[in-house]
């Protein structure tokens, strides 16, 4: 099945406790459209640089099998840039720096071979764009998932309680997820956002793993595999959309039972992601390497019990 990426492609430069880059390759958009080029052929992505972005990372996506002509390249403009540092503990971040340039204005284009598209992946963006994109599109694709961050409850909380009704799972972080329903208990905050409009919702936890809930309050965990080094979380909340969506486009099963599994392979692909800095550890997986992956978190969260009584 085909599917659509929306999202930034980007300049990062990232402090760990483990080094410091300089300005390397990131964006919401890399991560996702290199994390679901290991699970389908047909893949599109919708983005804007500036021409400061070298021209033989967008072929790098080419050679991924990534369809690059939605990716606007705006003469005499700067590509986005992102600067974060990470604390101690790896589970928190500060933002130092948020250059939206190109960004600044998007006007997201569709070429018409991206019309009919069967699943569409919603990066981090103003919400106004990522509902331009849903507009966008003469039929509605099967499948729409979308991120989104505090930053645009802060500014565009309308914007964004528009685009919600129009998706099918949202994917969001636990602190994000508490402060877009106001509650502090999970459970009770799934109820509320999916009220909201998404059939479905993923609470990533982090190291602690992620939730799946659907409207019925069905519930499904997956751990975090405990990895003995993470150099670099960035990216890995993409990863994880990337890996998740790319799967069910590739088994074209959109049931919860089979989301469960997506969960799982968007952890395990989240979990290659934090091992090197950047996009790196994405570049060069191979299926034999992510099943082994895989059958590590069946592993770790299966038991067999039975009655003491
Ligand atoms: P994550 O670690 O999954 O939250 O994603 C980090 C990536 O998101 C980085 O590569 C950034 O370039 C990108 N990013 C950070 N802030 C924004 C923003 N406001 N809009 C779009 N992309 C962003």
């Amino acid at each position: 099945m085909s599917l659509l990426t929306v999202g930034s492609v980007a300049f990062d430069a990232i402090e760990t406790p483990f080094g410091k880059t300089d300005k390397i390759i990131g964006g919401a958009g890399t991560y996702i459209a290199l994390s679901s080029s290991y699970f389908t052929s047909d893949q599109k992505i919708v983005s804007v640089v500036g021409e400061d972005f070298p021209n033989e990372t967008l072929e790098d996506l080419k050679g991924r099998g990534v369809d690059i002509e939605g990716i606007q390249i705006k003469e005499g403009e700067k590509t986005f840039f992102w600067s974060g540092k990470y604390h101690n503990d790896m589970n928190s971040r500060d933002t130092l720096v948020t250059e939206l340039n190109v960004l600044e204005n998007f006007d997201p284009i569709i070429p018409e071979n991206y019309q009919g598209v069967d699943f569409l992946m919603l990066g981090n963006l103003a919400p106004a764009v990522q509902r331009q994109v849903i507009e966008r599109l003469n039929e509605r694709p099967k499948l729409i998932a979308m991120d989104t961050m505090n930053f645009w409850m802060d500014i565009a909380w309308d914007d964004l309680m528009e685009t919600v009704a129009m998706v099918d799972v949202l994917i969001i972080n636990d602190e994000e997820a508490r402060q877009m329903s106001k509650e502090y208990s999970l459970v009770k905050a799934a109820k509320i956002i999916m009220d909201m409009g998404p059939k479905y919702l993923i609470i990533k936890k982090g190291e602690h793993g992620a939730l799946l809930f659907d409207k019925e309050m069905n519930v499904f965990f997956a751990p975090a595999l405990p990895l003995e080094e993470v150099f670099d979380p960035t990216g890995a909340g993409d990863t994880f959309a990337g890996g998740f969506v790319g799967y069910l486009a590739k088994t074209d099963d959109i049931s919860f039972e089979n989301m469960k599994r997506a969960v799982i392979m968007g952890s395990a692909m989240a979990s290659f992601c934090v091992e090197k800095f950047g996009t790196e550890r994405l570049q060069n997986l191979d299926g034999a390497e992510i099943d082994a992956r895989v059958e590590s978190f069946v592993s770790l969260a299966h038991f067999q019990m039975e009655s003491v009584f």
